[in-house]
C-alpha cells in the first residue's frame, strides 16, 4: 500500500460525521448532561425513562422513549440510574442480550457492596457486554464544560469490542479513556471517587504533628523560658515570631524527608545484594508521597519567605532598630562594621534567596501539567540534582543562622538545643549518607543492582 492511500485510509472515518445513536437509561442529572454533551458532539441520543413526557430539562434534539423501545434503538445503553434501582432491568435482558451497557454508577461508601455495581449489573444482565465508565466524571462538570480536572475516564470491562466502543465514545467527547483492565477493575474504579486526597493524608498528619510540636517548643524556649527566667514577656511572639522559625523549620525537615526514603531504600538495597525483593510497606508508602511532602515543604518555604519580608513592618523590630541607634546617639559611638558579620548575613541571605528559587523550580516540574512536559531524564535531573542542590543551599542558609549556637552553651535552655540547631540534624544526616553513598565504592554495587545485578541470583544461569 503506498503512502497516500494510506492516509486516505487514515482520512476515511472523519469524513462521515454520522455518529452511532447512544442510548440512555435515566433522565436525572448525569443522564442529561451526559446526553448534552453526547449530543453536541454529534451523537443522536435516545433517553429511556419511566415518563415518556418531554420536559424542558431534556436536551433539545433527544427522543424520550420506554426503556424497552429506547434500548432496541441503540447497541450502546447508557444507564444512569442509582445502583439500588437496578433490578428494574431484570424484565429487559433479552432486549439487551448482546447490547453494550455502561455503568456509570458510584457509591456513597467506600466498598459499599460485596461485588462492584458493573460486577452486579452483568449478573443481572448475563447476555450483554458490561462496561465501567464515565463515574469519575461529575454531571456539573460535563454540563458546565468545566473538565480540565477531570478529563481522564477509567474504563473497564471483559469484552475487548465493547470497551473500545466505549472508548471512542469518551474520545469523541473530548476526554481521555484510560483502560484500566477487566470489570475486576471496577471496584476500585469506583471507590476511586470517594477517596479524599489519598496520597496527602500522611504529609498532611505528619506535616500538622511536625509543626505543632516545633511550635509547642519555641513556646517552651522563647516565651515560657524567658518569662520565667528572665522576667521579659515576649508573649507576643506567637503572632509572628514563632510562626517564621516553624516555617523555615517545617520546610527544611520535610525538604530532607523527601530524600530520606530514597537513601534508605538504597541501603536496604545494597544489604540485601538485590532489587528484586519488595521494599517494607511503611517505606513503599512513603516514597509514593515525597511529591506531596515536597510540595507542602514549599508552601512552608513560600511562607517563611512572605513572613521575613513582611518582618520590617513589625513594631518590635522599628524598635529594636531605633532602640541601637539612639544608644549609640548617647554613647556618642558609632559601632564598625563588623565584615565577618556582614559576610555571614549576605551569604545566609543569598543562599536563601537562591535555595528558594530552587525549590520553586523543583516543586513546579512536580506538577502534572509540567513533568508530563519533560522527558524522564530531565525529569530526574531536576527532582534528583536540583532537589539535592536545594536541600544543600537551604541547609547551609539555616547553618549559617542557627549553626553559631552548637557550641554556645546560653543555646541549650532547659538542657534543650535551640530550634534551629533541631532542624539542622535530619538534614545534615541525609546530606552525609548521600555524601558516602557517592563514593565510587559503593555506588558501583548500588548501580549494578539497580540495573538488575544480584550477590546471590535466584536464577542461576
Ligand atoms: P438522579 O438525578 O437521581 O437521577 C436518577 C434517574 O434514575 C432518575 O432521574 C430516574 O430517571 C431514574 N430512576 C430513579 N428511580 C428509578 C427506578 N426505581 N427505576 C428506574 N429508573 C429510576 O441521579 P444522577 O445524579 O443522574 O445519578 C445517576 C447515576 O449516575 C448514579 O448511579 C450516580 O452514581 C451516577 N453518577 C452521577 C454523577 C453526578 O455528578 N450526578 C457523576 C458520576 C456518576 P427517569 O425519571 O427518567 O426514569
Amino acid at each position: 500500500m503506498n503512502k497516500n492511500s494510506s492516509s486516505i485510509m487514515a482520512l476515511a472515518p472523519n469524513t462521515s460525521n454520522k455518529r452511532e445513536t447512544v442510548c440512555i437509561f435515566g433522565t436525572g442529572d448525569f443522564g442529561r448532561a451526559l446526553g448534552h454533551k453526547m449530543i453536541q458532539s454529534g451523537y443522536p441520543v435516545v433517553y429511556g425513562s419511566r415518563s415518556t413526557q418531554i420536559s424542558n430539562l431534556i436536551p433539545k434534539d433527544a427522543e424520550v422513549l420506554s426503556h424497552a423501545e429506547a434500548a432496541q434503538k441503540a447497541a450502546i445503553i447508557i444507564i444512569a440510574i442509582p445502583r439500588q434501582h437496578y433490578n428494574f432491568l431484570t424484565p429487559l435482558a433479552e432486549i439487551l442480550h448482546g447490547k453494550v451497557v455502561v455503568d456509570i454508577s458510584n457509591n456513597l461508601k467506600l466498598n459499599q457492596y460485596p461485588e462492584s455495581n458493573a460486577e452486579y449489573l452483568a449478573q443481572l444482565l448475563p447476555g450483554a457486554k458490561v462496561v465501567k465508565a464515565f463515574n469519575t466524571v461529575s454531571a456539573w462538570a460535563l454540563q458546565s464544560g468545566t473538565l480540565d480536572a477531570s478529563r481522564q475516564v477509567f474504563v473497564c470491562g471483559d469484552d475487548m469490542e465493547a470497551k473500545q466502543m466505549v472508548m471512542n465514545i469518551v474520545r469523541a467527547l473530548g476526554l481521555t479513556p484510560l483502560d484500566q483492565g477487566s470489570l475486576m477493575a471496577a471496584q476500585g474504579i469506583e471507590n476511586y471517587p470517594l477517596q479524599l486526597f489519598p496520597m496527602w493524608k500522611f504529609p498532611i498528619f505528619l506535616s500538622i504533628g511536625l509543626t505543632v510540636f516545633f511550635f509547642f517548643y519555641c513556646l517552651a524556649l522563647d516565651i515560657i523560658y524567658t518569662y520565667i527566667y528572665e522576667h521579659n514577656n515576649f508573649s507576643f511572639f506567637i503572632a509572628f515570631t514563632i510562626p517564621n522559625r516553624v516555617c523555615p523549620v517545617m520546610a527544611l525537615v520535610l525538604l530532607a524527608l523527601v530524600y530520606l526514603p530514597g537513601l534508605l531504600a538504597a541501603i536496604i538495597q545494597l544489604y540485601r545484594g538485590t532489587k528484586y525483593r519488595r521494599f517494607p510497606d511503611w517505606l513503599d508508602k512513603w516514597m509514593l508521597c515525597r511529591k506531596q511532602l515536597g510540595l507542602i515543604a514549599l508552601a512552608f518555604a513560600s511562607l517563611h519567605a512572605v513572613f521575613t519580608l513582611a518582618s520590617p513592618l513589625r513594631s518590635f523590630v522599628r524598635w529594636r532598630t531605633s532602640k541601637g541607634i539612639i544608644s549609640q546617639a548617647l554613647n556618642n559611638r558609632t559601632e564598625p562594621l563588623d565584615h565577618t558579620n556582614a559576610w555571614l548575613s549576605d551569604s545566609y541571605l543569598a543562599l536563601g534567596v537562591l535555595g528558594y528559587f530552587l525549590f520553586v523550580l523543583v516543586g513546579i516540574t512536580s506538577l502534572p501539567s509540567v513533568s508530563n512536559n519533560v522527558n524522564w531524564r530531565e525529569f530526574r535531573f531536576v527532582q534528583s540534582k536540583l532537589g539535592y542542590l536545594t536541600l544543600i543551599l537551604c541547609t547551609a542558609h539555616t547553618l549559617i543562622y542557627g549553626g553559631k549556637w552548637f557550641l554556645s552553651p546560653s543555646a541549650y535552655k532547659w538542657y534543650l538545643p535551640n530550634i534551629y540547631m533541631l532542624s539542622l540534624v535530619l538534614p545534615c544526616t541525609v546530606l552525609v549518607v548521600k555524601f558516602v553513598l557517592v563514593f565510587p565504592c559503593i555506588d558501583k554495587p548500588l548501580t549494578k543492582i539497580r540495573q538488575g545485578w544480584e550477590r546471590t541470583p535466584r536464577y542461576p544461569e
